[in-house]
């Protein structure tokens, strides 16, 4: 579990911070919304996916699977590694309802597009 930002409580649980990047993560202490901002979600999936490339080529040149997993466990530790160390940024109710209005179906279209980009 993860410490809210606005109470300091251990709330968060670990897939509810991930998917903060996606939809703000409720306190369950305090009922303030929190998220890892985009950025800092980005640079890591950026990260990830550098990695996941490498792995690739490093199968390629080798004409072997087996190089592809340590390339595989690095890669999904570090991704693991940077969501944990990530921080979390409380966000006001406000700012959440008018983000809301944009709705589920723009968020899922934006992070299809953010994976091309
Ligand atoms: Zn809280």
């Amino acid at each position: 579990m993860y410490d809210c930002p606005s109470c300091k409580k251990p709330t968060i649980s670990g897939a509810r911070k991930w998917w903060s990047n996606m939809a703000y993560a409720e306190c369950s202490e305090c009922q303030r919304l929190c998220h890892v901002p985009g950025s800092s979600a980005n640079a890591i999936f950026a990260l990830a996916f550098v990695m996941f490339l490498l792995t690739i080529v490093a199968m390629i040149t080798a004409q072997s699977t087996r190089v592809g997993i340590p390339g595989v466990l690095v890669g999904g530790a570090s991704y693991v590694a940077l969501w944990h160390r990530a921080d979390l940024i409380p966000v006001s109710r406000a700012r959440a309802a008018t983000e809301r209005k944009v709705g589920i179906v723009t968020a899922i279209f934006s992070a299809i597009i953010s994976i091309f980009n």
